[in-house]
């Protein structure tokens, strides 16, 4: 993994001044990216993921507001940049998106081909034959059939699976630094997801793009990224490579998530009971706590600090803080024994 930070999100706070309310929807998220990685956000619908993606897009809109934070992209503030700004330097050119309905994220009366092109006219100073001959190269690349056929078709005339190739087409065509990637399969037939994922993966490694990938579901995760941040109810639990998350998963939420996955057909699939709260009212303390088989009294009063269980592993959890309180004790009660021991044989 490259070690070059190329996106830093620091204390991220986003509220929606809503007519039920404030919804406290991201409750200070740090996260950081580094170049060339294939970064996954999971977690439950609501969680915040989605909002995250939003805020590095400048794209949180009235009634929402980013309250607090600093968003670093190759270590410039996004947040202190103007719209105008953002919109001629970053969105659509060095950072791009794929929505989870290409369908509907296409405009419907401009042929699939022009598209692109416009795209590629506009960010890349091509003039229109070279702006088509490149459309025509992208659509090959993301495993098109017939492109110039497909290229003088019109969004409406695409199954799920290949709206969603011309999208990556479009979003690569800028060669973007970072491609976020929102819920990319989830709208498309099962046969198709695992398709779509792979060539997501192969393009992105042969552009040496990096890629947030915004999902629900972890098994998607599991098997395309290289690390993965688990969010809930608007704050980031746990962060890990997939390995650490996957096998050694440390916050109770995340064990809930792994149990959760459909893996054997023999074994039971355990849900986490209760829901999603409301953010209006969010629970005190760790917001999961209603939800969790071991809340202490502590949890329900404060919000669990970051604590880091190896190297690019973190939790925030009162249950790992004690048990790893519990175990330097034992180890410095078995150094002290040791110890003790020692003199007594050298005395
Ligand atoms: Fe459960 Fe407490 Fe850990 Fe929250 S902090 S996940 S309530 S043990």
């Amino acid at each position: 993994m490259a070690e070059e930070i190329l996106l830093e999100i620091k204390d991220l706070r986003v509220n929606f001044y809503t007519y039920r309310g404030v919804v406290k929807a991201l409750n200070g998220v740090n996260l950081k990216i580094y170049e060339g990685e294939f970064f996954g956000l999971v977690g439950e619908t609501g969680c915040g993921k989605s909002v995250t993606a939003s805020a590095v897009l400048n794209l949180v809109q009235n009634p929402g507001k980013i309250e607090e934070g600093e968003i670093l992209f190759k270590q410039k503030n996004l947040l202190k940049m103007s719209e105008k700004e953002i919109r001629e330097k970053i969105r659509g050119k060095e950072i791009t998106m794929i929505m989870q309905y290409p369908i509907a994220a296409l405009n419907p009366v401009i042929n699939n081909g022009d598209q692109i092109a416009e795209a590629l006219i506009a960010n890349k100073n091509m003039n229109e034959s070279e702006a088509r001959k490149r459309t025509i190269e992208l659509l090959k690349e993301v495993n098109i059939p017939q492109p110039e056929k497909i290229a003088r078709q019109f969004p409406h005339q695409l199954s799920g699976g290949m709206a969603q190739r011309v999208m990556i087409a479009m979003m690569l065509s800028t060669e973007p630094s970072l491609l976020i990637a929102d819920e990319p399969t989830t709208a498309l037939d099962v046969s198709i997801q695992a398709q779509v994922l792979s060539l997501l993966k192969d393009l992105i490694s042969k552009h040496r793009a990096t890629v947030l990938l915004i999902t629900h579901d972890l098994s998607v995760v599991a098997e395309t990224c290289s690390r993965v941040g688990v969010m809930y109810a608007g704050d980031m639990v746990e962060i890990g490579t997939v390995d650490q998350i996957i096998n050694n998963p440390q916050h109770p939420y995340t064990k809930g998530l792994i149990k959760a996955i459909p893996s054997d057909r023999s074994k039971e699939l355990v849900e986490i009971r209760g829901s999603v709260p409301d953010l209006v009212n969010p629970p005190s303390g760790c917001r999961f706590h209603p939800r969790c088989d071991y809340t202490k009294p502590i949890c329900k009063k404060e919000k669990p600090q970051v604590l880091q269980v190896e190297k690019e592993h973190v939790t925030a959890c009162f249950l790992y803080e004690e048990s790893r309180n519990k175990k330097s004790k034992e180890e410095y009660a078995g150094e002290y024994k040791g110890g003790a021991n020692g003199r007594t044989d050298s005395a």
